[in-house]
């Protein structure tokens, strides 16, 4: 696909991201020199983001998405293939243009405090990014500040302008983390586990928060996720990932009520159930861990933890992606020709 291809309208809305036959792989190497392989923590992923949309990428810790995440965000160089941002390929910019893809593209870390420089203060947390693009006019800056921090309700200002991170609630902090990912206006914004570090009371807050600022900037938005429970509350679509691979996509409805891929149907039956006195409430996916992704498993990746794996073909052959007739793609040698099971 030419760049000027990728650009195209997916359905009702413009296609803004799109990674095409991804890999970010890490060289292992023992004491400092010798070569033991690669970490394959993304492996061959191709989707695309529309504008507006909010989306969840999901699966199990060391899965990828993270480092899926950082590759889109330009802090890991892909080993192969490439990502298409607003026409542009990140992989022909030089460093201005690696400034510019920053500024557009917002980044909320799951640890507030560890993103927050401890020795600035709230209003040169926000300042820097300003500067660093060339906003050099200082009443131009405090009003963009004075307006961040309203849009997050960190209100009123004037309290929050002077406060050191460690004088911040982990919900104020995150707040300024939202702030700091949207001072620049960008198109798209990355949110790595946004509330898992957070109080469980202050959670439904702060994904309210991302919710509104989504809609009210027509934002494309991605969530990188562990936890399926609360997708179906703020997104639109879901990407489910296994050992560096997109396994499953579709529309949250399709995949929360109709889930093809065995690997998926294991994630949603592991939610926990919530009444403290079923003594099954904290539920594990069958079969082990997941695959060390410096020599995943031939086949299919996840054949070894699969309840119905077909004997002689899943530990073999890798299964295609199929797109069914919705729309719903799904990687799973069961529904390769049709529907499946
Ligand atoms: Fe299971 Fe085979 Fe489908 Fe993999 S391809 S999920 S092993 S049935």
């Amino acid at each position: 696909m030419n760049v000027q291809a990728s650009v195209t309208q997916a359905g009702a809305r413009e296609v803004v991201l799109s990674a095409e036959d991804l890999h970010t792989w890490f060289e292992l190497k023992r004491w400092g020199m010798l070569r033991i392989g690669h970490v394959r923590a993304v492996d061959g992923v191709d989707f695309a983001l529309e504008r507006g949309e909010t989306v969840a990428f999901v699966g199990e810790s060391g899965c990828g998405k993270s480092s899926l995440a950082r590759t889109l965000l330009g802090l890991h160089k892909p080993t192969r293939g490439r990502v298409i941002f607003e026409g542009q390929d990140l992989g022909a910019l030089d460093a201005a243009g690696w400034r510019a893809h920053r500024a557009r593209v917002g980044y909320v870390q799951q640890d507030p405090y560890g993103a927050l420089a401890p020795f600035m203060d709230v209003r040169r947390i926000l300042a820097e990014p300003l500067i660093v693009n060339g906003v050099n006019d200082a009443a131009e800056r405090d009003r963009r500040i004075r307006a961040a921090l309203e849009e997050v309700r960190l209100l009123p200002v004037e309290e929050f302008l002077g406060k050191f991170p460690h004088m911040l609630s982990g919900g104020q902090q995150q707040r300024v983390v939202i702030a700091r990912a949207l001072i620049l206006a960008p198109t798209l914004v990355i949110a790595d586990e946004p509330v898992s570090m957070l109080d469980a009371s202050v959670r439904v807050e702060i994904l309210r928060l991302l919710r509104d600022l989504q809609r009210a900037r027509n934002l494309t938005l991605a969530f990188i996720t562990h936890d399926l429970s609360t997708v179906r509350y703020f997104a639109e679509r879901i990407f489910v990932m296994y050992a560096g691979r997109i396994i499953e996509q579709a529309s949250v409805d399709a995949l929360l009520d109709t889930p093809l891929h065995p690997y998926t149907r294991a994630l949603l039956a592991a939610i926990p159930d919530p009444d403290p006195d079923n003594a099954t409430h904290y539920k594990e996916i069958p079969g082990g861990e997941p695959p060390s992704l410096l020599s995943p498993p031939p086949g299919c990746r996840f054949h070894p933890r699969c309840p119905v794996a077909i004997a002689g073909r899943c530990e073999r052959e890798d299964p295609p992606e199929t797109t069914l007739a919705d729309g719903h793609r799904v990687a799973c040698w069961l529904h390769v020709g049709g529907e499946g099971a």
